[in-house]
């Protein structure tokens, strides 16, 4: 099987998976030294665990096993390191995981899984912000606390609701700012019907942040090899072998961690049970203060609305606007350009001051949701030994990396410490006639972007 077909997925366009394109990010353009010792594979290697996918969960997962759990481990990535979604997200290392939400997650699993799923949330960004302090990632740490804007009247009432239903349930006090207070902190948009203040996450340098994972992950005494796709995966008992072009490795246990670049036709066990959906970032040129302050978006802070649909912002470090949102179901060049175009003028919207403000980045890539829409730490069925960590539903700074670290635990034989619900484990469903999956996003996109124009 050639490395393209085995590294593409049918959902989208198959030049979203070309591993020779690089990805045109911001952060690309100010990532920090490149890892090192991280060459292609080049013949046949052992290892206790084999690693699928070089992001945050396949990092942070090779770190763990190599520090704590002294196993050997290979990671296999099929771009280079940051070439995947970790390398080209937002940088909101904040709670979510999955598209439910609390009361969601309360109801169908009952109090003690909520309980465990929050208290997860909460410990992924806490490993984050450990995990830089243990090993000097240059984090590039900006912007404390999330914040979700209300973008008609009636979702603050949604948000009142959210807020008390965080007291009752987990006993924590999160505050609803009224609009005018919104302006007070230095946080200005069009839409503005008050904000949810979120106490925990912050924003990262995602590129730099995963560029340091790996270098810790090496320092550890795991190997990485980038720029080696695994083209075939080859079973027998509780056996595993996987092919790239310039090597093969042998393993016992095997960690799928490719999350929206999950392979369809590498086993037929992963094919129809992920659905990539794209997300978009546009970045503008640095902000001047007095721009800055005609507009009156002052503060690095995290936001998010509340549309279905989200769009999510925020300042970097160098005054730029950071400015995303779901990226549509085409994946065409040319969708490219209409995206980018659109988005341009969702920005103008909210911005009226910045209307005149030039773009210098734009990019786009894949995040994850799964039939069930909760993340999955899960046995690859029909392969013993193998686990699967993936389907983040857009939130997979925190998350991933914390299922990379239970994923360890795992494939060592050994409990995980920190809270983890149970409902993880189940196993990652397939959808429905899976080469549906294109349509089941038009439609549901459709849908919520219906709801989302409601008062
Ligand atoms: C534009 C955008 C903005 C986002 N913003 C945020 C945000 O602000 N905050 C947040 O929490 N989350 C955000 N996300 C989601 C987040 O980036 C992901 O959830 C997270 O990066 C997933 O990490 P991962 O390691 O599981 O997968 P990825 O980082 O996607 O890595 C998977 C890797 O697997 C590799 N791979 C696939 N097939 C093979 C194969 N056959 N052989 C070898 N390697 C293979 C791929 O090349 C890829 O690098 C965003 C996503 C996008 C696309």
């Amino acid at each position: 099987m050639s490395s393209f077909a085995a590294t593409a997925s049918p959902v989208h366009e198959t030049e979203l998976h070309d591993r020779r394109r690089p990805p045109l990010t911001y952060w690309h353009r100010r990532g920090g030294p490149l890892p090192v010792a991280v060459d292609p594979l080049a013949g046949d290697a052992a290892a206790d665990v084999a690693i699928i996918g070089g992001g945050f969960t396949g990092l942070s997962a090779a770190l763990h096993l190599a520090r704590d759990h002294g196993l050997s481990v290979r990671v296999l990535e099929a771009g280079v390191i940051g070439w995947g979604a970790s390398g080209r997200n937002g940088g909101f290392c904040c709670m979510g995981g999955d598209g439910r939400g609390w009361r969601g997650v309360w109801r169908r699993f009952g109090e003690a899984e909520a309980r465990a799923w929050f208290a997860a949330q909460k410990a992924a960004i806490g490993m984050v912000a450990e995990l830089a302090g243990r090993h000097r990632l240059d984090l590039q740490r900006c912007g404390e606390g999330e914040l979700i804007v209300a973008h008609r009247p009636r979702r603050r009432e949604a948000l009142e609701r959210e807020a008390r239903e965080v007291a009752e349930l987990f006993g924590e006090s999160w505050e609803v700012l009224e609009p005018g207070e919104l302006r007070e902190q230095g946080v200005h948009l069009e839409e503005n019907h008050g904000a949810l203040v979120i106490p925990h996450g912050f924003g990262l340098h995602p590129l730099r942040y995963l560029r340091g994972l790996a270098r810790a992950a090496v320092e550890q005494g795991a190997r990485v090899h980038e720029r080696s796709p695994v083209v075939a995966w080859e079973t027998d008992g509780r056996r595993h072998r996987l092919h790239t072009a310039t090597g093969t490795v042998r393993a016992a246990r095997v960690l799928v961690a490719t999350n929206g670049y999950t392979p369809e036709n590498l086993v037929p066990e992963l094919a129809g049970r992920v659905l990539p959906v794209l997300s978009c970032i546009l970045v503008t040129r640095p902000l001047t203060l007095s721009e800055r302050t005609a507009q009156g978006w002052t503060v690095p802070a995290l936001v998010s609305d509340t549309r279905r649909l989200l769009f999510y912002m925020r300042l970097l470090p160098d005054h730029r606007l950071l400015f995303g949102a779901r990226g549509g179901i085409s994946g065409a060049p040319e969708a490219f350009e209409r995206r980018v175009a659109r988005l341009r003028q969702s920005f103008a919207a909210r911005f009226p001051a910045w209307r005149h403000v030039t773009v210098d980045h734009a990019w786009w890539g894949f995040a994850c949701l799964s039939r069930d829409r909760l993340p999955h730490l899960a046995p690859v069925p029909e392969r013993p030994g193998a686990w699967l960590a993936l389907a983040y539903h857009g939130n997979g700074v925190a998350m991933g990396s914390w299922l990379g670290a239970a994923a360890a635990a795992r494939l060592a034989g050994r409990g995980f410490e920190g809270p983890l619900p149970a409902f993880l484990s189940r196993p990652l469903p397939r959808f429905p006639l899976p080469f549906l999956r294109p349509l089941y996003l038009a439609a549901a996109y459709a849908w919520y972007g219906f709801r989302d124009r409601w008062p």
